[in-house]
């Protein structure tokens, strides 16, 4: 077919701009100097707005329309790219040119009016962006779909197929079974193990024991590559090319090691997406629900197990013995997974984490369905706070101003995080009915758990949904009761 060349064509062309401009990316996240930012700027945004019009060019909308109305003749695969192709398109071409401008420009300033607002503990400063930035998200979301409850139209941005019917079925079934649980946990909490996060291991060693972790987990380090950056984050152009990074922090050792695995969740994942996809728009993780799920099932369901701690003590041992004298595997499996109650998200630990994300969620909901407004903010985040974790923030810098995503638009990606653990629970009992996941662990064999998730679900890169992906690997529909389980199980012994 004529078209689907022509649509090729113009994929490819896209994804060499695309390239240059992860590439950028890469570069400027990790290496380059401080002053390449202003040379770098000019030439990005040249990059970007060539790739900007050829993305809405009007025989780009051509192409994809004659394909969109031909959907039924074309392949699965070609079926899935449309269908994305046009949600793209339409998400972009809706909107009034000089609006996109304003609010790019909005955005772009607001950065340095959150990170003084969250400097100075002042809210109010921050207050006028913000509520600009919700009008425009409300605004672009109904021109999408002016039937369509805006807040859903964005979680469907980021996870498909979830809208707040679905969350707050997730969220409810959390409020109910885990809130308790957690304050029933955090009366429990000893301070037997925070010794070890006072204790300072030299940055040189957690680099050894951080390349240690990359032979671990199998790392194709002929396709990838880590390095250090202030936020960890994972970058890919495709499976052949997939780097990440990490953070040292001399007084937390805790914090290198699960960055590292974390990201090697991610990392794995990217690379063992099938190459066919490289010039389509299938390529990449299908969602950012199951790339954390990814993510989190390397850094929590194996990296934060007891047969993991008691297979790679030694080496840890080896590389910091002053440091851990006195200490087993047991303790480091403890110390791992100690709770307490934390007021920033990111310092949260994996069984509070979830309630940090249900304050979020819950906020957004009722900031796009108009229940409250911005101005009410840091109260009905710190009673939120109160509510689910039994702490409340003496001020907005540990509160509603902690986290960038709200002051570049990001609205409806919080919720992902949260089901990204859910998703995990469940496909680890999955895995659990074909794998011995410990004995593996203990074998130093987590290369077969590599290519059991290869099998069931990286190698699909995004040609399937998330639905189908957890049908597929789990034999049935997404289930929070997993999660619950897996938490109520694994907290409950560590605490007795
Ligand atoms: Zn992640």
């Amino acid at each position: 077919m004529k078209e689907e060349k022509r649509f090729r064509e113009m994929i490819k062309k896209m994804k060499a701009y695309r390239y240059a401009l992860s590439l950028i990316g890469w570069d400027s996240n990790t290496e380059a100097p401080r002053n390449a930012f202003k040379r770098r700027s000019t030439m990005t945004a040249y990059l970007s707005k060539e790739l900007f019009l050829m993305q809405t060019a009007k025989d780009y909308q051509e192409v994809v329309n004659i394909l969109y109305e031909k959907y039924e003749d074309l392949d699965d695969l070609l079926q899935r790219e449309i269908k994305k192709a046009k949600r793209d398109l339409d998400k972009v071409i809706n909107i009034p040119e000089n609006e996109y401008v304003e609010y790019t420009k909005l955005i772009n300033d607001t950065q340095i009016v959150w990170e003084d607002a969250k400097a100075n503990n002042d809210f109010a400063s921050f207050k006028e962006n913000l509520e600009k930035i919700v009008e425009y998200n409300k605004k672009f979301a109904l021109y999408y779909d002016k039937l369509a409850n805006p807040y859903d139209t964005l979680l469907e941005d980021y996870e498909e197929g979830m809208a707040t019917k679905e969350y707050d079925f997730f969220f409810d079934s959390l409020k109910k079974e885990l809130v308790p649980f957690v304050k029933e946990i955090l009366k429990k909490t000893n301070d037997k193990y925070e010794e070890l996060n006072k204790t300072s291991f030299p940055k040189r060693g957690q680099k050894e024991f951080s390349e240690y972790l990359l032979e671990v987990f199998s790392f194709n380090k002929k396709s990838g590559l880590i390095k250090e950056s202030v936020h960890p984050f994972t970058w890919n152009t495709s499976p052949e090319d997939v780097r990440f990074t990490t953070k040292y922090m001399e007084n937390y050792i805790f914090s290198s090691i699960y960055s590292t695995i974390h990201e090697l969740g991610h990392a794995t994942y990217e690379q063992q997406i099938s190459t066919s996809y490289d010039d389509t728009l299938l390529n990449g993780g299908t969602s950012m629900g199951i790339h954390e799920s990814q993510s989190r099932f390397y850094e929590n369901n194996i990296g934060r197990s007891l047969a993991f701690w008691e297979t790679h003590f030694d080496k840890f041992k080896e590389i910091f013995p002053e440091q851990v004298k006195g200490y087993n595997p047991i303790d480091m499996y403890k110390a791992c997974n100690r709770v307490q109650t934390s007021l920033i998200r990111i310092e949260a630990d994996e069984l509070t984490y979830s309630m940090h994300i249900m304050i979020r969620y819950d906020i957004e909901r009722m900031l796009f369905s108009n229940e409250i407004e911005v101005k009410d903010l840091p109260k009905v985040w710190n009673d939120k706070m109160e509510e689910y974790l039994g702490v409340r923030p003496t001020n907005d810098t540990e509160g509603v101003l902690q986290d960038v995503h709200w002051s570049v638009g990001m609205f409806g990606y919080f919720p992902t995080y949260a089901l990204g653990s859910a998703y995990s629970a469940q496909i680890y009992y999955a895995m659990k009915k074909e794998l011995n996941i410990d004995n593996l662990i203990r074998e130093n064999k987590i290369k077969v758990i590599n290519e059991w998730l290869k099998d069931k679900l990286h190698k699909y890169g995004s040609s399937k949904t998330p639905k189908e992906l957890m049908e597929m690997i789990t034999k049935e529909k997404f289930n929070p009761k997993y999660y619950i389980k897996y938490l109520k199980e694994k907290y409950s012994n560590i605490y007795n």
